[in-house]
């Protein structure tokens, strides 16, 4: 039922670098096992994170045009009217909930994570990232309650300028939709197509398969299952974690916040060891119990990066943009291998 299909190509050329003698190299294209849409693997070796020094992006200059800091989120942030949110916003401990003045959507709130303006993976605590999940899910369940016709939940954070982050001060996206957007749907649709067609769950039989196999199992908690993706997002892989029988997002308990926020802080450990400074991450929900059939609530993490730090250029471009392809320069088994020992150490 789960299928890993890939096919590896031999693509010849005579290669400068060893006096030109007829070298192979072998991309390879994967074949997603939900989604069936393409990935490449290639260009290895060509690619690595480069570390950027975040703290020129911390001086005070900056600080005072900073719309989430401190002395500005007051009188600079947008609220909500009283009848979404009484207050206006919501917040918990240093994390503030409020909506994106340039909104994308219905509901396109913005959680503030920190009163920090420059808050590097170091600085990313248990509580503090608890805080600005909790105060995410407790905007959709509020959402949820007065306007069930946004039902589509997608929470998004681009971390830091390689990811597409428009500015420095941590902030994670908390959409409420009518319409999922293109993946998002595809992921909905072709989770309920194989619960339809094999009677069973997608995301329990992947979990079950990739561990049985043990090329991409990075951990299984009480709540949450760690892969790399088998066809991943991202140039520099991509990491998932599965919600265990877990659909929308009222069944997320405090237990299983928890658990993803240990595990989360786990990754960003392993990102630092290895210079990644950048991420996206997007955290999927079925959108009501009438359409949770087959859809495990899960997360994916693609770390990002400049390919250089003289240009700067981002690690997207033609292939992911306008061929819709991602690639990856990395094994997702080798990745594997890299970040398991940091989910072991618990
Ligand atoms: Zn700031």
């Amino acid at each position: 039922m789960i299928e890993f299909k890939s096919e590896k190509m031999s693509s010849v050329m005579l290669d400068p670098r060893k006096n030109f003698e007829e070298t192979g190299l072998n991309p390879e294209i994967r074949f997603d096992p939900l989604t069936r849409d393409t990935t490449r693997l290639g260009h290895f070796g060509m690619i690595k994170p480069q570390k950027i020094d975040l703290t020129k992006l911390d001086n005070e200059e900056v600080k005072k045009r900073c719309p989430f800091c401190p002395d500005n989120i007051e009188k600079m942030t947008p609220r909500y009217p009283a009848d979404i949110l009484p207050e206006g916003f919501l917040k918990k401990g240093e994390a503030r909930l409020i909506p994106n003045i340039a909104p994308y959507d219905l509901f396109s709130a913005l959680t503030v994570v920190s009163n920090k303006h420059l808050l590097t993976l170091e600085d990313m605590s248990f509580d503090v990232l608890k805080n600005a999940f909790e105060v995410g899910l407790d905007f959709y369940k509020i959402i949820l309650d007065k306007k069930p016709e946004a039902s589509y939940h997608f929470l998004g954070w681009n971390y830091m300028p390689p990811s597409g982050g428009g500015l420095v001060h941590a902030h994670q996206q908390v959409l409420s939709s009518k319409e999922p957007g293109n993946y998002y749907r595809k992921l909905l649709e072709e989770s309920e197509n194989y619960f339809k067609k094999h009677k069973t769950n997608f995301w329990d039989n992947l979990c079950e398969k990739e561990k049985e196999i043990n090329e991409r199992f990075v951990h299984e908690g009480k709540n949450l299952t760690w892969l790399t993706s088998f066809a991943p997002l991202g140039v520099l892989g991509e990491y998932i974690a599965v919600f265990n029988g877990k659909s929308t997002v009222k069944d997320i308990d405090n237990e299983t916040l928890e658990e993803f926020v240990n595990d989360l802080l786990r990754l960003f450990n392993y990102f630092e060891d290895n210079d990644i400074c950048s991420f996206n991450l997007g955290l999927y929900f079925a959108p009501s119990e009438s359409e949770k059939n087959g859809f495990n609530i899960h997360a994916r993490i693609i770390p990002r990066t400049f390919l250089n730090l003289t240009e700067c250029p981002p690690d997207a471009n033609v292939l992911q943009l306008l061929m819709k392809e991602p690639f990856s320069a990395f094994y997702p088994e080798d990745l594997c291998e890299k970040v398991k020992p940091y989910f072991k150490s618990r």
